[in-house]
């Protein structure tokens, strides 16, 4: 297993599912309470860990939105960041992009600008101190109203400039359908923005439908319960469209039962253009390496499979045609010499 490790960690590859919020660690939580004053309903370390038993994505959403009001200042912004891109500079992630949530910082009275500015300062610095790339989505609170997702496109605007590349829509999934917001991605359509969005995770296979169909997005998030609809499955095979799956967060919110029932199998051998990702990893056990190794065990799978993964998350980011060819060839390298 140590040689799957290695050979996983070796590989360089992209994360493409990441929401920086979700990468607040306990430790960090405490850390900024203290640094900021704030009252936490956590003693310590373990009682945070002990929260983190999830049965479903609302009981996580809860604990999620009551953590990050630890994240006041540019800096506190900036730490969450740079201590998630060093965690995985050292997985072999060469390239991430990455999830952030503004309105649940700017409905607490944090300004736009801190939030922004401080992960886009230590993005820079990955580049430059850890050599990972990025890019930056914006996400829209699906639970909160259309009107309210134009109010923060609007308010995002200045940053459209080559910072922000791109929106994104996640939180509640059931009784949100991407309907919802199909006037807001035709807008962000409008200002030249790539767009993805969450689906099928824990709704059904129309609401990727409707993401595909109706916000037009350029990757989708989760994905699991397309393959429920074989039209559907077929079509987005042919069309190539990256799916970001994240496969111990669909076990820590109950999505399987049991590693050895995830369907990350079964979406490969449909054709489905598949990607490993870690979701919010501080809430659910595990960086890219722990969730790579997590389906290789349960799922069986070997090099060649774990090799198609990384490919696919490269060929799926938004990186240059260049850029892509030559993390590609480092990919085919490496996994040529691991034979
Ligand atoms: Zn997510």
């Amino acid at each position: 297993m140590s040689d799957l490790r290695n050979f996983i960690n070796a590989l360089p590859k992209a994360e493409l599912h990441l929401h920086l919020e979700g990468s607040l660690e306990p430790e960090m939580m405490m850390h900024l309470a203290t640094r900021n004053n704030i009252e936490l309903p956590y003693q310590s370390v373990d009682e945070i860990k002990d929260a983190y038993n999830f049965s479903n994505l609302q009981d996580f959403l809860d604990i999620y939105y009551q953590g990050m009001n630890v994240l006041q200042t540019e800096q506190d912004f900036y730490d969450l960041t740079f201590a998630y891109l060093k965690k995985v500079a050292d997985e072999g992630v060469v390239h991430v992009e990455v999830f952030y949530d503004p309105q649940g910082h700017t409905s607490r009275g944090v300004a736009f600008s801190t939030v922004t500015n401080g992960i886009l300062h230590a993005l820079d610095d990955g580049l430059e101190k850890l050599g990972v790339s990025s890019e930056l989505i914006m996400s829209f609170l699906r639970h909160l109203s259309e009107e309210e997702a134009f109010a923060t496109l609007e308010e995002a605007k200045p940053w459209f400039d080559g910072r922000i590349v791109a929106v994104g829509l996640d939180s509640s999934e059931m009784g949100h359908p991407p309907s919802k917001f199909e006037r807001v991605f035709e807008a962000a359509r409008d200002l030249d923005l790539k767009l993805v969005a969450h689906a099928g995770e824990e709704g059904p296979a129309e609401y990727v439908r409707e993401a595909i169909e109706l916000l037009k997005i350029d990757r989708l998030d989760h994905g699991n319960r397309t393959i429920e609809d074989a039209d559907l499955t077929q079509k987005l095979a042919q069309s190539g469209i990256a799916f970001t799956v994240c496969p111990l967060s669909n076990l820590k919110l109950c999505g399987v039962m049991d590693m050895k029932e995830h369907p990350l199998r079964k979406m490969m051998d449909a054709g489905l253009k598949v990607t490993v990702n870690s979701d919010d990893p501080a809430y659910f056990g595990g960086y890219m390496t722990a969730n790579f190794l997590s389906v290789a065990e349960a799922l069986a799978l070997n090099k060649d499979d774990i090799a198609l993964l990384c490919r696919n998350s490269i060929e799926g980011s938004f990186l240059t045609d260049k850029e892509k060819q030559q993390h590609l060839d480092r990919i085919d390298n490496i996994a040529s010499s691991h034979k």
